[in-house]
């Protein structure tokens, strides 16, 4: 067992410095390279339940879930059959299956808003088309944006985003032209009257509204009551399209994703990760005239050769099929659990802090104000977040490495997961308070 002791890195360190040769930075996606915490990025070999396994043989419970797919757990028994089976008849085929039309049909049977479903590959391609579809339907060039809000690496979209572009401090990309990013608006996130201003200061010419239906890329910030109404009031009134990205919130914070909890409804969605069941699946959707216009019904090109691949879909319509009334409560207890956990350790360690929800994902922000937006998520003092993880890993806990981004639990936490986190707080506390601003 691993509780408290987990400190050998030497196997994840050796193929940290064989990896920075053949990949750039040694990772596959930056936030995973440990830049904003410092350390040896840990190479996992195996996840069961709760927990995840190093190259080292150290065992983590795992609050981060491959960043949000995993809500039933590691190598949950169905969703491994099913993947088993599917593979076993073929890994992809290029031609309409059963399984991609059952996966459109339990998206839609969760999200009432959402009439027709298109399957891709990952969050950014989701997006990416769906702005594509919203520009297409309006014939209008603009997309306003929120600071803060991540909807992936799509150029357009890359403008003030969150995650690791918020991890890494980058504005945007070099790479992206000014031509690429002239038709995005950044607006403050739940700054109802800059939305109004920026309808009057561009009329007829924004095409959508792109937001996380909570956000979950500058930590966990939930809309202000109204936020979600308004943007799509606003867009309604002035011709344009809300796009209610739910890559992150969907099928995680209730089976049918923010939507289920404020019941506000986009004209378009986003989904990925959870509804993925961990394999590279994603999807966007929404009213029936919108997605008309997708090739080949409409003149708006979409296309994708893995697109609905059947080992994916597999995966994820099992998980969503498991993932029934009893695992969302389970994920709501689990998240309460672990936030009072984080509050208590820093309370006694007497750090200034607020613990913030979005539905059942979790941020520690080390400050006193609750964070509504992307500048307040930047004025608390991360600095005091790197001490906070190494001592949580040190003791047994896998958490993001980053101060920006969410803590994501799953239903297989049990008591000794929670014991094990519950044991490495409060070092974790004390390094955050004894940590010094740079
Ligand atoms: N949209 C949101 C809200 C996300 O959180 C993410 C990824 O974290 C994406 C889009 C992009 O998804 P992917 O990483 O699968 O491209």
């Amino acid at each position: 067992m691993s509780t408290g002791t987990n400190t050998g890195t030497e196997q994840s360190g050796r193929w940290f410095e064989r990896a920075k040769s053949a990949v750039p930075g040694g990772v596959n996606s930056p936030v995973r390279a440990f830049n904003s915490v410092g350390g040896t990025p840990r190479f996992m070999v195996r996840g069961q339940g709760p927990h995840l396994w190093d190259a080292d043989g150290n065992r983590y419970v795992d609050l981060v879930s491959s960043w949000g797919p995993m809500i039933l757990g590691h190598a949950h028994p169905q969703v491994v059959a099913a993947a088993r089976a599917a593979a076993a008849d073929g890994l992809s085929f290029g031609t309409p299956t059963i399984g991609e039309v059952e996966l459109a049909e339990e998206i839609i049977g969760r999200v009432e808003p959402v009439e027709q479903v298109r399957l891709v590959n990952s969050g950014t391609e989701a997006t990416m088309s769906a702005i594509r579809l919203a520009r297409g339907f309006t014939g209008r060039p603009k997309i306003v944006k929120f600071a803060g809000c991540y909807h992936g690496h799509v150029d357009a979209l890359l403008a003030q985003a969150g995650s690791g572009v918020a991890t890494l401090g980058l504005p945007t990309s070099p790479g992206v032209t000014g031509a690429q990013a002239a038709d995005t608006i950044v607006l403050p996130y739940n700054d109802l009257a800059a939305v109004r201003q920026s309808f009057v200061d561009n009329e007829g010419q924004i095409a959508a509204v792109i937001t996380e239906a909570a956000a979950g890329n500058m930590g966990a910030i939930a809309p202000d009551a109204g936020f979600n109404a308004g943007l799509r009031d606003l867009a309604h009134e002035h011709g344009a399209l809300l796009i209610m990205d739910e890559v992150m919130t969907g099928f995680r914070v209730s089976r049918a994703g923010w939507y289920g909890l404020d019941g506000v409804a986009g004209d378009l969605y986003t989904f990925g990760k959870v509804m993925s069941g961990g394999l590279p699946a994603a999807a966007f959707g929404g009213r029936a005239d919108v997605m008309a216009k997708l090739a080949p019904g409409g003149p708006v090109y979409q296309a994708g050769t893995l697109s609905g691949n059947p080992v994916a879909v597999a995966a994820g319509l099992t998980t969503l099929r498991a993932a029934d009334d009893a695992v969302y409560a389970k994920l709501d207890a689990n998240a309460k659990r672990l936030g009072d956990l984080f509050d208590a350790a820093l309370t006694e360690a007497g750090v200034a802090h607020t613990v913030q929800y979005a539905g059942n994902l979790v941020s520690v922000f080390f400050g006193e104000k609750p964070v509504r937006d992307y500048a307040g998520a930047q004025a608390t003092e991360t600095w005091r977040f790197p001490p906070f993880f190494h001592a949580l890993l040190e003791g047994g806990v896998y958490g993001p490495p980053s101060p920006y981004e969410a803590w994501f639990v799953n239903a297989a936490m049990d008591d000794e997961a929670f014991g094990i986190i519950e044991a490495a707080l409060p070092a974790a506390a004390r390094g955050a308070a004894q940590a010094v601003r740079p």
